[in-house]
């Protein structure tokens, strides 16, 4: 195990400035990725900062106006268990109960949960294979190699890796915004501009800098919260990242759908916003499957299959139609 020091934060302001000026330091929640991370060699920090004593981080609180704030160092079977949660955001609840297991989701904290890195098997190999991610330049061993997993929208030559995140892919379609404090004070990240795609830079995840530290998630009000499901398909039924998912939530007038919000996750380097389809789902009837697939398939002009997973193209529109149409049941 590569040698680090640790440190607890009880200071904010004081964790911000120490992880802005120190490039070996990482912050620490839960642990659960970074700590496989560095026994992968994937990532060596010199100095990890714990933040789990920074105080009010951990609270999930129901907004006057009907939105959620969800604090960074909230739990995710604790948000996962939340009435709020489960009643008016469904989809949220769902995408934390697919992931991982009961014991990593009580250690794993949602900050920490959405800074997750890709599980594709070169990134996290400790043979040091060419890997744009791990070391920028060696190239991307993905791209002619084992693809099975990886994406089918958006990727690059330098890269062609998915984000595993479960709950992300829900948080994207809900529009949240995620609240960051860093050394130039608090800002708020749209959910859907806070992953990055891979370009030339795929070393990068996110937006975030040095000294940015994310305090809390919020999710704001809206109509289709209530009738959302999230569904993922994968190898094996439990334990196991996605192959496909869905992220769905649907407001009705009847049978009509007035409006639908969907993203996908396993298919892209950032939870994937299916925006044209959303826009052709409106108006269409919840009982007409095949109007609701061809509204879906207009998100899927621009998809782009690697040589092992053209499949995922097929599997992800029927993935999206199923969760929609659970959604739309709800509604
Ligand atoms: C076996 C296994 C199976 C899994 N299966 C799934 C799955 O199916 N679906 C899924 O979604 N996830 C899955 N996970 C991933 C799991 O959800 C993450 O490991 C977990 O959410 C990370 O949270 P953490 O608090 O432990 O983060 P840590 O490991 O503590 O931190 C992860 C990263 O986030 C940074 N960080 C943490 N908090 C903050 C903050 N507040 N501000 C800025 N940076 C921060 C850290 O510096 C680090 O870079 C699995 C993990 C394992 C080990
Ligand atoms: S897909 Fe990305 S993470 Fe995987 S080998 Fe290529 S550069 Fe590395």
């Amino acid at each position: 195990m590569h040698p680090f020091a640790l440190s607890r934060a009880d200071d904010e302001a004081k964790a911000i400035a120490t992880h802005a000026q120190d490039p070996h330091l990482a912050f620490i929640a839960g642990g659960t990725d970074l700590i496989g991370l560095m026994k992968d060699r994937a990532q060596l920090p010199e100095r990890l900062l714990d933040i789990n004593g920074l105080p009010d981080m951990a609270r999930i609180e129901a907004l006057p106006d009907g939105g959620l704030r969800i604090g960074a160092l909230a739990r995710m079977s604790d948000v996962a268990a939340h009435p709020d949660v489960r009643r008016r955001f469904p989809v949220i609840a769902e995408g934390l109960l697919s992931a991982a297991s009961g014991q990593l989701r009580n250690m794993a904290s949602m900050g920490g949960n959405i800074m997750q890195r890709t599980r594709c098997a070169y990134f996290r190999d400790e043979d040091d294979l060419p890997c744009n991610k791990r070391r920028p330049g060696s190239g991307c061993a993905a791209l002619h190699g084992l693809n099975r997993n990886h994406a089918i929208f958006g990727w690059s030559d330098a890269c062609v890796a998915t984000n595993p995140s479960d709950v992300a892919v829900a948080l994207a379609a809900l529009d949240a915004t995620v609240v960051v404090r860093g050394p130039a004070g608090e800002r708020a990240i749209p959910f859907t501009d806070f992953h990055r795609l891979p370009g030339d830079t795929p070393e990068r995840d996110n937006v975030l800098g040095r000294g940015d530290l994310i305090v809390s998630i919020d999710v704001p009000a809206c109509a289709e919260g209530r009738a959302s499901h999230y569904l993922k398909i994968r190898d094996r039924q439990s334990y196991e990242f996605a192959l496909v998912s869905a992220a769905a939530a649907v407001a009705g007038d009847g049978p009509r759908i007035r409006s639908a919000r969907l993203a996908l996750g396993g298919v892209a380097h950032k939870p994937w916003r299916l925006t044209a389809a959303e826009a052709a789902l409106r108006g269409a009837s919840l009982a007409d499957s095949d109007a609701l697939r061809s509204a879906i398939a207009t998100s899927f002009t621009d998809a782009r299959p690697l040589a092992d997973n053209a499949f995922k193209v097929e599997l992800a529109q029927r993935v999206a139609l199923r969760a929609l149409q659970t959604a739309g049941a709800r509604a």
